[in-house]
């Protein structure tokens, strides 16, 4: 296939195009029923006309910000402007592991960014899991949102890939010794027949992981914030269809939405997927994936150990990501697919399904798991995903010839989004840092932020080249 073929165009212009709204009536999703019944003003309360934070999006990384600006200054006014209901994108609709297996993309971030700042950003990683779950603690929500620590088998069925693999995992290793002893590593098909009860694999490293329920994680911490907070505002059914200068330098944004339009002096697009379309400069960079997930209910016998063990399943083609509920009902999460990813590029459909990964996901279990048959689908749904050119996010402050609009002062727009299919390990702590930069300046940020890797530039946006990045997908 080449980027000439109708695929590989179609696939081109599918990234390049304006990703729009998020759509009216989504695919139900497992995680997001019964829905949260937080106090949140109805449709029919005014917007306040101003406020000193602005944040578009109730996902996992505008929560972040929330929470981390009214620690850092419990005094700011915080909207939250929101499109659907609460937490009903890609954080609503996700797989719900906090998991990264570092290696997957290290000696590219090594050779692109250095040593240092590679290492920089898997530290920043792999502090998510300890980071949501202190969070969640200390907000009373941890038993709720169901936070816990899993060793995670990420199991390789790809004789041709395992070496490759090996040698990647060594090398990421040699910088980070002190892990060895807990990042462990199992081959021989019979060897993890023994020990994981899955058929067929090649090799199986153990990745020390999380699990969650994030849509409870997100709309328990904007309860709690709203309960403690007066100025803290959710208004959902409220998408943001433009921003303007406004010419006060106090509060130079106009944020309009569909019912009103609202002054501040800080706007933070945490739009994830969607952020290309209030930034229309990221077009092409910055762009909608659809994934799919299920839930299925395994047959009495299929073990239960969603409280310990969670599984990523990988060949040449295929990649799929599972946990389990650690609850007696033992639901399996899954999500992936084999083939046929390309159609998702651009894509914004969380509304329709995706029939050739649901079919794939509907066999995996049976398939790949002893005691696996009799496994059904009990709930199927779609989301997106923000993917970005370069795999890695947006964030910090936009810059104006990002934005189009001219800044006034330390007032700024923000931007963490485009989190990759990796938000449970990227987005919480990315709120942080956005929220110590709106508070105290992009240098008040901790060195424990890669701020350089992750920072909304020109000079980031003028490197990546959607045509090339299509091509190499095509191959
Ligand atoms: C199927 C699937 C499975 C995944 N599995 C995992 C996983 O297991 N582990 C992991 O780490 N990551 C996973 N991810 C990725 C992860 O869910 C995301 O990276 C993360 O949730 C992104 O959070 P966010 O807050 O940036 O975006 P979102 O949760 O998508 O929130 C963005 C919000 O912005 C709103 N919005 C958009 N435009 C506007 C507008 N103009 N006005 C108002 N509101 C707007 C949207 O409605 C949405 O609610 C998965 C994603 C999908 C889709």
């Amino acid at each position: 296939m080449t980027i000439n073929s109708p695929e590989g165009n179609q696939a081109l212009q599918a990234i390049l195009a304006d990703p729009g709204l998020p759509c009216s009536s989504p695919t139900k999703a497992f995680w997001q029923e019964p829905p949260f019944p937080f106090p949140e003003p109805n449709e029919s309360t005014q917007l306040p006309q101003q406020c000193d934070v602005v944040i578009i999006g109730s996902g996992i990384a505008g929560a972040s910000v929330a929470y981390h600006l009214l620690q850092l200054n419990p005094g700011l006014s915080i909207t939250i402007l929101e499109a659907r209901t609460a937490t009903s994108g890609a954080t609503g609709r996700n797989g719900g592991h906090i998991k990264d297996v570092p290696w997957n993309d290290y000696d590219e971030f090594v050779e692109a960014y250095g040593r240092e700042a590679a290492k920089r950003f898997v530290r920043f990683k792999l502090a998510h899991l300890d980071a949501v779950t202190e969070a969640a603690k200390s907000m009373g929500i941890a038993e709720q949102c169901l936070v816990r620590r899993v060793d995670s088998a990420t199991v390789n069925f790809s004789a041709e890939r395992w070496p490759k693999v090996k040698e990647a995992r060594e090398r990421w290793l040699a910088d980070f010794p002190e892990l060895r002893s807990t990042w462990t590593m199992y081959e021989g098909e019979e060897e993890i027949l023994r020990r994981f009860g899955i058929r067929g694999a090649v090799g199986c490293s153990i990745v020390p992981a999380g699990a969650i329920w994030p849509y409870r994680f997100v709309t328990g911490t904007m309860n709690v914030l709203s309960k403690k907070h007066p100025d803290f505002k959710l208004f959902t059914l409220t998408p943001v269809t433009s921003i303007a200068s406004s010419g006060n330098s106090e509060q130079p944004y106009i944020v309009k939405t569909a019912r009103g339009s609202i002054s501040a002096s800080h706007v933070v697009h945490c739009t994830n997927g969607h952020a290309a379309h209030l930034l229309p400069i990221l077009r092409g960079k910055l762009f909608p994936f659809r994934g799919q997930m299920t839930a299925q209910a395994p047959p009495p016998t299929f073990p239960r150990v969603g409280h310990e063990r969670s599984w990523s399943l990988r060949d040449k083609k295929r990649f799929d990501y599972m946990t389990q509920s650690p609850l007696s009902s033992g639901e399996i999460f899954i999500g992936g697919a084999e083939d046929g990813r390309l159609k998702e590029f651009g894509c914004t459909r969380d509304d329709e399904l995706n029939p050739i990964a649901l079919d794939h996901l509907s066999k995996v279990i049976a398939k790949d798991f002893e005691g696996g048959e009799g496994t059904r689908v009990v709930e199927k749904w779609t989301g997106i995903m923000g993917m970005s050119l370069d795999d890695l996010p947006w964030v910090g402050r936009i810059p104006e010839e990002v934005s189009g609009r001219r800044r006034e002062g330390e007032a700024s727009e923000w931007i963490a989004a485009g989190f990759c299919g990796n938000g449970m390990v990227s987005a919480w702590l990315s709120g942080k840092a956005i929220a110590e930069m709106i508070v105290g300046g992009e240098d008040a940020v901790g060195e424990w932020f890669p701020k350089q890797m992750l920072a909304c530039t020109m000079e980031r946006l003028n490197k990546m080249d959607p045509e090339a990045y299509t091509k190499a997908r095509l191959m």
